[in-house]
């Protein structure tokens, strides 16, 4: 049976149907926010529960950074440098390449963030966060904890200036530019123990800054954490059976199947053609014929 569901005639080009879905190493138990590091070969993920970040090569895992602070989602500034969300201090972070880390973020008009949860930097060197309550909702995630402020998305300028730019979703998670950085696309999972809708919004962009956000799809089955584009403009998604490819326009494509929840994903390997799944308890890898617009 094809990993691959061809819903829409385009996405045909953009799979190779004897491509397997490789799963890369198992037994962990949440594992998130997947950043490729090409000029190290390696490709580092969070296992939340664990409260740790691990180094994926060809080799196997080890591991990057035990604690994490509950790290969940990470990715690269325009500099190579590892930027995280972290649960547990609730905070975004940089790893400069000396090892050392900098504190990017942590409050927001004198009170903490809830828990960081996914993060992208803009081509203007800007950082992009958003701050769901899952990290301080149990003590699974992170450490139970009061909501200081609502569930946001910043902006964190050059200047370490942070601002609130989507105020107005209930939780928001997965984040990504289309790759003109003319629309931004939000995941909205929803409060913890509620009936929020769950819905990726995409929002287009008024002098830099998110305007109002319509609805841009709903993923069906299980709902959109983690997402990435492709150097076309699809949007590629986290869901309940696997990473869905969305055109431009919204529509379902195709999907990817796999054979747990997804959480997230990113593009890396030799041609940033390939797509590392975190999923559960398991991170996977496919071969697509598509390039991803992450860097480096
Ligand atoms: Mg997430």
């Amino acid at each position: 049976m094809s990993v691959f569901e061809v819903l829409d005639p385009r996405f045909a080009a953009y799979v190779m149907g004897n491509a397997p879905v490789k799963r890369l190493a198992t037994g962990f138990d949440w594992v998130e926010g997947p950043v490729w590091f090409g000029d190290a070969g390696c490709l580092l993920f969070s296992d939340i529960p664990n409260n740790r970040i691990l180094r994926w090569t060809e080799e196997g895992v080890t591991s990057y950074r035990q604690p994490s602070n509950y790290a969940n989602g990470h990715t690269r500034d325009r500099e190579g440098r590892l930027i995280s969300c972290e649960h547990g201090a609730r905070r975004v972070t940089r790893t400069e390449l000396d090892g050392s880390v900098t504190v990017i973020a942590d409050h927001y008009r004198g009170k903490r963030l809830n828990s960081p949860n996914d993060v992208i930097v803009a081509s203007d060197g800007a950082i992009w966060f958003s701050d769901p309550h899952y990290g301080i909702m149990t003590d699974y995630e992170g450490f139970r904890g009061d909501e200081e402020l609502p569930c946001h998305v910043y902006r964190v300028d050059l200047d370490g200036t942070v601002e609130a730019v989507i105020t107005d979703m209930a939780c928001p998670n997965g984040l990504a530019f289309s790759p003109d950085e003319t629309v931004l696309y939000v995941a909205d999972t929803g409060r913890m123990f509620s009936a929020d809708p769950q819905h990726i919004l995409a929002f287009d962009m008024v002098s830099g800054r998110p305007g109002v956000g319509r609805l841009f799809h709903r993923i069906g089955p299980g709902c959109a954490d983690g997402m990435r584009v492709d150097s076309d403009g699809n949007l590629w998604s986290s869901a309940g059976d696997g990473v869905h490819c969305l055109s431009a326009e919204g529509e379902l494509l195709g999907k990817v199947l796999v054979p747990e929840v997804v959480s997230n994903l990113c593009f890396g390997g030799r041609a940033k053609h390939r797509l590392f799944i975190t999923a559960t308890t398991s991170l996977y890898a496919v071969v697509l014929n598509r390039r991803g617009m992450q860097r480096p």
